[in-house]
């Protein structure tokens, strides 16, 4: 399932070069090109899926365990003291590249790299109202 006109796709199949990482049957790991730190990296299904709503549960194993071993690779290769894992799903979200992909991104003491900001419920009834409006959905 591959989708001739996706990047990633390309990479996966190694049409577009890329510096790769690791790989297994099911996922591939290479260095972003435009890194929030060196050895920034992205971790992908070799398989097309769009986004978190499209990728079929079984493979986050797969996904998991990369994710774990390409991050604590990443931690020794660049001294990092910590790590974020990200995953953009949708424009609003910044999702730029539409195969789905995990983020690892070395981090160190006083980096200055911030999150956004945090709010609050106006109360603790209308926090409930939408854990039940969520949960609605299910
Ligand atoms: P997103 O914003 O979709 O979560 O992240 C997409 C990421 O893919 C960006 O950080 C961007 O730098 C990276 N990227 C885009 N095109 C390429 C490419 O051709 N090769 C590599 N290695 N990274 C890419
Ligand atoms: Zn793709």
């Amino acid at each position: 399932m591959t989708d001739a006109n996706c990047i990633f796709c390309r990479i996966a199949t190694g049409d577009i070069p890329c510096a790769k990482i690791y790989e297994d049957d099911n996922v591939l790991a290479f260095l972003d090109l435009a890194p929030v730190h060196p050895g920034h990296t992205l971790v992908i299904p070799k398989d097309h899926y769009k986004d978190m709503l499209e990728v079929p549960a079984e493979l986050g194993t797969a996904v998991f365990a990369a994710l774990q071993k390409v991050a604590g690779a990443v931690m020794k290769a660049t001294s990092a003291q910590g790590f974020n894992v990200m995953q953009n799903n949708g424009l609003a979200a910044g999702q730029t590249m539409f195969h789905i992909h995990w983020h690892i991104i070395p981090r160190f003491d006083d980096d200055g790299l911030e999150m956004w900001a945090q709010g609050k419920y106006p109360d603790a009834a209308a926090m409930q109202e939408m854990a039940a409006s969520v949960a609605s959905y299910l």
